[in-house]
């Protein structure tokens, strides 16, 4: 059968790594977060200090960009593939509320950026891939034969994100959670590199009032007329 790339794009906690996870599972497709290496950047940048009291040295983060391995290794037990930093999984401790505060910077720098891009390319030359982020209808795959732009309103994306991570921190607050979705909406789309904006092919869907299902169903049928 065809195999066929799909990007989906959109603003933070939309709901777009579940999609892509139940979407590539259904697909027997390979599923990538783009947003997880991002993360495991920063949370490398963090580690080794280049991060601190809010100030970011980005010379010393691109100098070091070469000893920066990442990898993804597939989880049958979770039934997608996690992210590696070096050789250690990081799939959880990425997901913090301080690598959120952060990762829009570091995900700013174009040195960064190419690197991870050329990656991304490398992962889904094969097809057959559904891979999610911002960049990924635009300057990824820009010839994706199916790309979707997910949005909802900031309030419930923020009340999503809250909702997952109140589970493993109690003390976390929902109006900086709301700040910070915001704050990464605005520094996303206004960045001179790579930019969050809708592919002018993509296939916009608005979430605020859909449920799981509905939307996955939606998006499996938009998939299995492509690949026909
Ligand atoms: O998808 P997620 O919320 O985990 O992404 C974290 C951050 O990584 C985003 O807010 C954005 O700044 C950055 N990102 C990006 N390009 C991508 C994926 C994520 O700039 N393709």
């Amino acid at each position: 059968m065809k195999k066929i790339t799909i990007a989906i794009d959109g603003f933070s906690s939309t709901g777009k790594s579940t999609l892509a996870k139940s979407l590539a599972k259904s697909l027997s497709y390979v599923y990538i977060d783009t947003g997880a290496m991002y993360r495991a950047v920063t949370l490398y940048a963090m580690r080794k200090g280049f991060i601190k009291e809010g100030l970011f040295d980005k010379e010393a983060l691109i100098n070091s960009l070469h000893l920066i391995e990442l990898h993804f290794e597939y989880n049958p037990e979770r039934g997608f593939a996690e992210i590696y930093l070096n050789r250690s999984n990081v799939e959880d401790i990425i997901r913090t509320l301080e690598v959120s505060n952060f990762v829009s910077q570091i995900a700013e720098v174009p040195e960064v950026r190419r690197k991870l891009v050329e990656q991304q390319q490398n992962l889904g030359k094969s097809k057959g891939v559904v891979m999610d982020g911002r960049d990924i209808g635009t300057v990824v795959f820009p010839d994706a034969e199916l790309k979707i732009f997910m949005t909802a309103s900031p309030e419930i994306r923020a009340q999503r994100r809250f909702d997952e991570l109140i589970v493993k921190d109690e003390t976390i607050k929902f109006e900086d959670v709301f700040k910070n979705v915001v704050e990464r909406d605005k520094i996303d789309t206004t960045r001179a590199d790579s930019p969050l904006v809708m592919a002018v092919d993509a296939v916009e869907i608005d979430n605020s009032n859909l449920t799981r299902e509905e939307q996955f169903d939606l998006i499996l049928e938009l998939a299995q007329n492509k690949i026909k």
